[in-house]
């Protein structure tokens, strides 16, 4: 049983102790719990695929090792549906790089597929909105693939069909580097392509014929733009937030979050701290990941299992040494107000990237998800507005992508 309800017959058990608090998160709880949720972005496969983490088992919230996302814990937390990042960090661009890459891709996939079949009773693999119905009916989690980064499909159009195949419904485009398809927002050597290539535009249009949605999450402006102007269906920013509470180049501007509403699309709100509020200058932290990276180079082009496992240590000591002050849940949620007071209520959704550096005061793991939910239910959100936010946005634009990818083929 969900440790929430047992804590909402606790409350109704005991009403002499109920005050307002109280009563707004029963009502949290309640609506938390008839609604579909989804998370369109974590990147805990990494985790599975370093062998000591086992996505079926409880793990202790808040420990080192521990993760944010298990079967167990998504449950805790009414999580109906998770969309699991096959991510893959962006290296070299040459035969070489683009082959270690896809299998790397493959073996992440492999991994998430395996840990569905371990744990039936708790978890199935989804590939379309119906299995996530049907799942949720069930009272099982629903687990999707995503994929982090284009970087496998090298110069290769049929790999979009091939990971397609594979179960994969989404592609962010790129990662934190430019690659064989667009520009990222975060490359050091800025833009390369000024947008998406030539190819780019080519991946766009067979992932709206195959019916895969497209991630904007981590591409530049003008990627962005141009991903609008090329793609038929509605796109989405899996695990993104709003410039104008925080000008980072990972986060949607005013006048993008305008044209995503007219493409039909939506932003999911990310729960990594840096992209939510500007955190204060932290030079030290700075010098350190800085001088980590002189150490040992590109993270995701080590191979030796060992150096990778130092570099994780060191990375993490620097960042409990030096820590960095984190958002709050309210931050958060004035992301979410921030699109509904500029686009509306109808394209804004829930990314978490746990795993992948969310996590924030007050929601630090799956568990904690319904504290989003109070949080709307303080800010007076109606249980209508909430569904949509929790996972009715994202299905709108998941169906109209298939919706559209059949209508061509007929
Ligand atoms: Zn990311």
């Amino acid at each position: 049983m969900k440790r929430y309800f047992l804590f909402f017959l606790l409350l109704t058990a005991l009403p002499v102790f109920q005050c307002g608090e109280n009563k707004l998160r029963n009502q949290a709880m309640m609506i938390h719990e008839r609604i579909w949720t989804v998370d369109t972005h974590c990147d805990t496969p990494m985790l599975m695929e370093r062998g000591s983490f086992d996505v079926g088992r409880r793990h202790p919230s808040g420990e080192r090792g521990s993760g944010k996302v298990d079967f167990p814990r998504m449950a805790d937390g009414g999580l109906d549906a998770q969309f699991f990042a096959v991510f893959v960090g962006q290296g070299k661009r040459t035969p070489e790089g683009h082959s270690r890459a896809k299998s790397y891709a493959d073996t992440l996939i492999n991994q998430v597929k395996a840990a569905c079949m371990r744990y039936p009773e708790l978890a199935e693999l989804a590939s379309s909105p119906e299995d996530a119905l049907r799942l949720h009916e069930a009272g099982k989690r629903a687990i999707f693939l995503g994929m982090e980064n284009g970087y496998p499909l090298g110069k290769d159009l049929n790999l979009v069909d091939y990971f397609y195949k594979r179960g994969i419904r989404y592609i962010t485009l790129s990662h934190n580097g430019n690659n064989e398809i667009c520009d990222s927002s975060t490359d050091n050597a800025g833009p390369e392509w000024n947008g998406l290539s030539p190819f780019g535009v080519k991946v766009v249009r067979r992932m709206n014929e195959l019916g895969m949605i497209i991630d904007v999450s981590h591409i530049s402006d003008q990627a962005f733009y141009d991903v609008l102007k090329h793609s038929q269906a509605p796109v989405m920013a899996s695990h993104s937030c709003c410039r104008a509470f925080c000008d980072h180049p990972r986060n949607l501007s005013d006048e993008m979050l305008i044209a995503l509403k007219e493409n039909g699309g939506v932003i999911q709100i990310c729960f990594v701290s840096s992209f939510i509020k500007t955190p204060p200058p932290n030079p030290r932290l700075e010098n350190a990941l800085k001088k980590l990276e002189e150490k040992y180079g590109n993270y995701y082009e080590i191979d030796d299992p060992e150096l990778k496992e130092n570099y994780r240590n060191e990375y993490y000591a620097a960042r409990r040494k030096y820590p960095v002050q984190r958002a709050s849940v309210e931050d958060l949620v004035d992301h979410i107000d921030h699109v509904v007071d500029l686009i509306g209520i109808d394209h804004v959704g829930i990314g978490t990237d746990f795993d992948g550096g969310g996590g924030v005061e007050g929601c630090d793991d799956v568990s904690e998800l319904p504290n989003i939910t109070l949080e709307l239910v303080k800010r007076g959100y109606s249980e209508e507005a909430i569904e949509k936010i929790w996972g009715g946005n994202f299905m709108r634009v998941f169906r109209q992508v298939i919706d559209k990818s059949e209508n061509r083929k007929s």
